[in-house]
């Protein structure tokens, strides 16, 4: 049976370990440009400012965001992944990684900052991103250090 599946399967869709951490940051850069992006331009924070309607972070509020803010996360995966050469199955792969990430991120946890907010972005560090109070920061969404190599990290508050 597995056999049968596998000569179904193109033999260009196998996955290393290496191809699936650089699909990763390719998606990750990709995704942080986008996000950066809905901040900065007026006609794309239309769109991105649903997600950021007030009210408390929720883990359900990962999920909210606009068709448009879809679509355009859609495609900076998809442009990434094919980019790095990444298999459909290596896509996929990442695609719902980040989504359950997304879920713990808006999660409405009790996470002491600690030196993890400065690698990876963590619920502390995701909820800084939607203070309203606060100078827009913490762009992107799974890699912490991703904002702070380009200056936009910002420790919880
Ligand atoms: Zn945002």
């Amino acid at each position: 049976m597995v056999r049968a599946v596998r000569a179904l399967v193109p033999a260009t869709t196998a996955t290393s370990a290496a191809q699936l951490v650089l699909a990763f940051v390719a998606v990750e850069l990709a995704l942080y440009a986008v996000h950066r992006a809905m901040h900065a331009a007026p006609w794309l924070w239309r769109f991105h400012r649903w997600h950021h309607a007030p009210g408390p972070v929720r883990w359900h509020r990962g999920w909210r965001i606009h068709p448009v803010d879809a679509a355009l996360f859609a495609l900076a995966v998809t442009a990434a992944t094919a980019a790095v050469g990444a298999s459909p199955f290596t896509a996929a792969g990442v695609i719902v990684a980040r989504r359950a990430w997304t879920l713990a991120l808006h999660a409405d946890l009790r996470w002491p900052a600690t030196l993890v907010d400065h690698w990876l972005a963590t619920p502390a560090i995701h909820r800084r991103h939607h203070d309203e109070a606060a100078p827009a920061a913490n762009f992107a969404p799974t890699l912490a250090w991703v904002d702070r190599l380009f200056g936009t990290w910002a420790p919880p508050r």
